[in-house]
C-alpha cells in the first residue's frame, strides 16, 4: 500500500528556498500530504510571513481526518487564525489535484478531502491513500 509523501523531501526543499526562516526547521518528513495542497501550503506561507511574527516556524504540515494540519512554533493568535482559514480551504481543496473538492469519507472510514474524479480513482483503487501513480 502506497503512502503520503512521494517526493516531498523536493517540496519541502521548494518550501525552505522561498521562505528560508519560517521552514528552516522543518524536516524531510514534515510535509506529509499530497501535490494538490501545494498552492495552499504556499499562500498560507506568504499570508504568515506577512504578520512578521519573530522566530515563528513551521515544523509539521500533514493531512489528518482528510483536511490540512500545519504545526508551528513560536505562533500567536494570529497565527492560529490563518492557520485555521487555510485548514478550512483545504476541506474545500482536492488534495491529490488542486481541484474544487469535498470531504469524503471511504466505507473503511478514512477521510480525504477530494474531487469527484479523484474520488472515483480513489475508489476503484481499494482506498489506498495516495493517488495512483
Ligand atoms: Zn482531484
Amino acid at each position: 500500500m502506497k503512502t503520503k509523501g512521494h517526493g516531498q523531501a523536493n517540496w519541502t526543499e521548494r518550501l525552505k528556498a522561498r521562505f528560508p526562516e519560517l521552514f528552516r526547521d522543518i524536516s524531510v518528513w514534515g510535509i506529509f500530504c499530497e501535490a494538490g495542497w501545494d498552492g495552499l501550503i504556499t499562500r498560507l506561507g506568504e499570508r504568515l510571513i506577512t504578520l512578521e511574527v519573530l522566530d515563528l516556524r513551521v515544523v509539521q504540515v500533514k493531512e489528518k481526518f482528510g483536511t490540512l494540519r500545519c504545526y508551528v512554533v513560536g505562533g500567536n493568535d494570529e497565527v492560529s487564525a490563518m492557520i485555521r482559514q487555510a485548514e478550512v480551504e483545504s476541506s474545500e481543496t482536492c488534495e491529490w489535484c488542486g481541484s474544487q473538492g469535498d470531504l469524503r469519507k471511504s466505507d473503511r472510514g478514512y477521510f480525504l478531502t477530494l474531487c469527484a474524479s479523484c474520488f472515483e480513482k480513489w475508489s476503484s483503487n481499494g482506498w489506498v491513500m495516495a493517488p495512483p501513480s
